[in-house]
């Protein structure tokens, strides 16, 4: 697998890179950067227009990316509609559940404290100019875990919407995503899957989640690629988030007609290349299959846990048990998180994030609870399928260094 990620060869300050920063953003097999070049040199063309032979190619290529994604999921082909990212995707499940009145002013959506900022600043910012009553979840257990009691404390306000991540990016947290629909049995449930889908195959129909959005440069793929699944029933009645070519059927100077589903929200030029290279990305997990990726980040995450549970003065936050996958959150007491990172990098080759992840209001929560030495910041390494025990290894070791180094 090392040979397949060159990526990894990459030498930093003369050390081995140790990527750790997989929530963020994933590398790339060969393959997926190989398919990107065939597919530029031989198939490169604008799609579903033209008649020509390339056009006809790319077309294809395109098509057979939103087959595979649709298979993955267990969903139809009209149900996949590609985007730039999660971030747009779940902008444009709000503004179009608005526009199409299936959202509406004193209606109530619900999410939760652990969100990324790209499933809580839409639905905040929207609620301003829509009216719409907007509460969260708030997590209860230790270090912003969320109980399975939160989420069952907002079940008698029947929300219309409950837009929650399936997989918190600052704790590693998994929500039980299986339990949501029992709990909220009318609500218009948007699954954030950014960071779940990485590691396990979600099937939405059968969890009965109507919408769920991730993005590829998560999971091996390239940037620039969103994955939004909604339910047919309720695409066909939602009004489309961009307006332009691709979109409609007719246009006269009174009005539109839209063009049939997935097409009706896929307005513009999509992002050939790199949608079609995302079927390799899928076809690399799936070869290697999501239930070993899913082994392999749960063995690494508990034993990076274990190995820094022991050191004196880190701080570790999330459920810290088997709910915790593929993220460890910590600090080094007195030590800027900055200051961990930057080290970790310049002296050890090990790639983590430092900050607030881009979920403040979770950061929020936890320095009003003084978990935070400083405040709106955690170190967070991340595992993914190349990860080895002994990048574990590396990477505590930094940590004990960095720790004595302060000290
Ligand atoms: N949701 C979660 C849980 C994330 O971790 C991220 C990115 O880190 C996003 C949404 C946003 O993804 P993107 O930047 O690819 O749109």
């Amino acid at each position: 697998m090392y040979e397949d990620f060159p990526t990894l060869k990459t030498k930093i300050n003369g050390r081995r890179l140790v990527y750790l920063d997989n929530a963020a953003t994933t590398l790339k097999p060969k393959r997926v950067v190989e398919k990107l070049k065939e597919f530029y040199y031989t198939s490169y063309s604008n799609v579903h227009r033209a008649v020509h032979t390339l056009a006809s190619r790319a077309t294809v290529e395109l098509e057979e990316s939103r087959e595979r994604f649709a298979e993955f999921l267990g969903v139809s082909p009209q149900e996949i509609i590609f985007t730039s990212g999660t971030t747009m995707a779940i902008n444009l499940v709000a503004v179009s559940l608005l526009r199409s009145g299936l959202l509406k002013e004193n209606d109530l959506v619900l999410t939760s404290l652990l969100e990324h900022h790209a499933n809580f600043v839409p639905w905040l910012r929207l609620s301003r100019f829509h009216g719409y009553r907007l509460e969260y979840i708030k997590p209860s257990g230790r270090f912003g875990t969320l109980e399975m009691d939160d989420l069952m404390s907002h079940r008698e306000k029947n929300p219309k919407v409950l837009a929650i991540t399936g997989l918190s990016n600052v704790t590693g947290q998994r929500i039980p995503v299986e339990e949501l629909r029992n709990i909220f049995p009318n609500a218009i449930i948007v699954l954030d899957g950014a960071q779940l889908l990485p590691h396990e195959r979600v099937k939405p129909k059968e969890i009965g989640v109507d919408f769920l959005a991730f993005s590829l440069h998560k999971m091996l793929g390239p940037t620039g690629v969103g994955v939004l699944y909604g339910r047919k029933e309720l695409l066909e009645q939602m009004e489309p988030f961009l307006y332009g070519g691709e979109m409609i059927d007719r246009v006269s100077l009174e009005d539109v007609t839209f063009n049939e589903l997935p097409y009706k929200f896929e307005a513009g030029t999509p992002n050939i290349a790199d949608i079609v290279a995302s079927k390799e990305a899928l076809a690399y997990l799936e070869e290697i299959g999501f239930e070993v990726v899913h082994e392999r980040v749960e063995r690494l995450t508990q034993l990076a846990l274990e190995e820094l549970s022991r050191v004196d003065g880190v701080e570790l936050y999330g459920p810290l048990d088997e709910r915790q996958h593929g993220i460890v959150s910590f600090n080094i007491k007195g030590v800027h998180p900055h200051d961990v990172a930057h080290i970790l990098d310049q002296e050890f080759g090990v790639a983590i994030r430092s900050g607030h992840h881009c979920a403040q209001p979770l950061m929020n929560l936890l320095k009003e609870q003084s978990l935070l030495d400083f405040p709106n910041s955690t170190c967070r390494a991340s595992f993914y399928l190349y990860n080895t025990e002994e990048d574990v290894r590396i990477f505590v070791e930094g940590v004990k260094k960095v720790k004595e180094w302060f000290s």
